[in-house]
């Protein structure tokens, strides 16, 4: 999977840049055939003519020749083309490195790339390539970029991140455009996660309700039969979302989610009917959703939300839809309904509610929260609000669902009553953090697709300025190198069972 969002800025009365357009792409990257990429996203949604500019720019650009080889650096990459230059030796990360300066050498016909590269020392693996392409053609142009890769198979580097960046680029198409774009790959393995298809094949034809009605060697009857069949579409759903990569296999960061849920129902003296469980969403946007009893939350979200009540307000609107009995469309229950093309899973998957139940949940969600041990943190969570309503028009392709239902639409944002009662917004007060920047909570391993939170440490900022709220960084992942031991670990967990309630059967 290739996810690329780009964000536009401009310069604010201080002289920063703040972002005022942006655009995302999501597509799978098959190299088997030369490079070649399938959008998930339909034509149809680029309609704005602003996005279309940036669309236009990008795929001229960047496709095919720049955007696959800020992945691949060049498919000819050969001495009798290159001047090398030993600079020093560094480590990125634990991984010791050779720093060598790369250009062209005179006389080439084709673009080549110019710029830094970093190769390990041991197996001499290029790990990390920094800078462009030379010569800039006349009627064309190539970003700036840097690219990584991380040691994901034993001996093999495979790219995983990169951060392009331009300012005051002139072009014939838009004067003094000034970006930056983060790129991530991920879901080297799928094949991986499709062999427990055997096995959860299994899963559905045994959950814990059949299992009680067969001890009593009974038909089921009318209305466990409807929550079989509710959970039978549940579980079709989250199965192809996660063997196409969108969704994060079962793991740790879902118990984290768990937590805060079960917080919300034992303070509020709900028990409800089978459990509720937890999912992260691997791309960028901001969203959630529920599908049956899955609740759905983006890596994006959990990445720029500020704090644990913040969380809590996203998940208690999930858990009303819940707890409400909103239903989840069960025509997903007949399996031929996924036998579809995996770039058509936005516009064959649609886990959206009706209006009447947004708001419905929405005034049941403030209830829970009401009695949670969260109901005094809820400043910061209408903070957040605030500042998602503030940005939403600038940032519609980040503030979108492609799945369920926006988080902010038109003038409309979800949960708004909590508006109300948040501080006034205040861009230049460091104490006032209302969103955080892409990247910075969510660690994602690109072979396996599981999700963790990130080690690195929170910083105290020292301007405004490093607010970056909803904002895209450069990348710098800490390197490290994939020992025996590790890969073993690794092999375990993507073959762990996808479901916890399987686990015990197995045993
Ligand atoms: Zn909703």
């Amino acid at each position: 999977m290739v996810e690329t969002y780009l964000q536009d800025l401009r310069n604010d009365s201080a002289g920063n840049g703040v972002p005022v357009k942006d655009a995302y792409f999501l597509g799978r990257l098959d190299m088997s055939d030369g490079p070649d990429d399938v959008s998930f996203i339909g034509q149809p949604g680029f309609g704005h003519r602003m996005v279309t500019k940036l669309t236009g720019v990008y795929s001229l650009h960047f496709l095919p020749m720049g955007f696959v080889q800020m992945i691949v650096l060049d498919s000819d990459f050969q001495k009798k083309y290159y001047k090398f230059t030993f600079v020093r030796r560094e480590f990125l990360g634990e991984v010791r490195c050779l720093v060598i300066d790369v250009q062209p050498k005179e006389g080439q016909k084709i673009a080549r790339f110019v710029g830094r590269i970093w190769v390990e020392d041991q197996d001499y693996n290029i790990v990390r390539f920094n800078g462009s392409y030379a010569p800039q053609p006349r009627a064309n142009f190539f970003f700036h970029f840097d690219s990584w890769r991380l040691n994901l198979r034993p001996g093999t580097w495979l790219p995983a991140y990169v951060y392009s960046e331009e300012s005051n680029l002139k072009t014939g198409l838009s004067r003094g455009m000034h970006f930056k774009g983060q790129t991530r790959l991920w879901g080297y393995d799928l094949k991986g996660l499709g062999k427990s298809e055997e096995f959860t094949q299994i899963l559905i034809d045994s959950p814990q309700s059949v299992k009680d009605q067969s001890d009593a060697a009974a038909d089921a009857s009318p209305v466990v039969a409807e929550r079989m069949w509710e959970k039978q579409a549940e579980d079709n759903a989250v199965e192809r979302l996660t063997k196409i990569g969108l969704l994060a296999p079962p793991g740790d960061l879902d118990k984290v989610l768990s937590t805060v849920v079960n917080n919300l129902l034992v303070t509020n003296n709900i028990d409800l009917q089978g459990d509720v469980r937890c999912r992260v969403l691997l791309t960028s946007p901001l969203e959630s959703f529920t599908i049956g009893h899955t609740i759905v939350v983006s890596r994006g979200l959990l990445d720029v939300l500020p704090d644990e009540a913040s969380l809590a307000m996203v998940l208690s609107h999930e858990l009303a839809h819940i707890v409400l009995g909103h239903r989840l469309d069960t025509k997903l229950a007949f399996n031929d309904r996924m036998f579809f093309p995996d770039e058509n899973s936005f516009q064959r998957l649609d886990f959206r509610h009706k209006p009447a139940e947004e708001e419905a949940a929405d005034a049941k969600a403030l209830d829970l929260l009401k009695n949670s041990p969260y109901k005094d943190k809820l400043g910061n969570a209408g903070l957040f609000l605030k500042a998602l309503q503030d940005r939403a028009p600038d940032l519609p392709n980040l503030i979108q669902s492609h799945l369920g239902n926006s988080m902010a639409e038109g003038k409309s944002v979800r949960m708004s009553t909590l508006l109300a009662q948040a501080p006034a917004l205040d861009e230049k007060r460091l104490d006032q953090i209302a969103a955080l920047p892409l990247g910075g909570r969510i660690k994602v391993d690109p072979w396996s697709d599981q999700v963790e939170l990130s080690k690195a440490k929170a910083v105290a900022l020292t301007s405004a300025r490093e607010k970056m709220e909803f904002e895209l960084t450069p990348f710098f992942p800490y390197l490290t190198r994939l020992s025996t031991g590790t890969t073993d670990k690794m092999a375990l967990t993507t073959t762990t069972p996808t479901s916890d309630t399987a686990a015990p059967e197995q045993k």
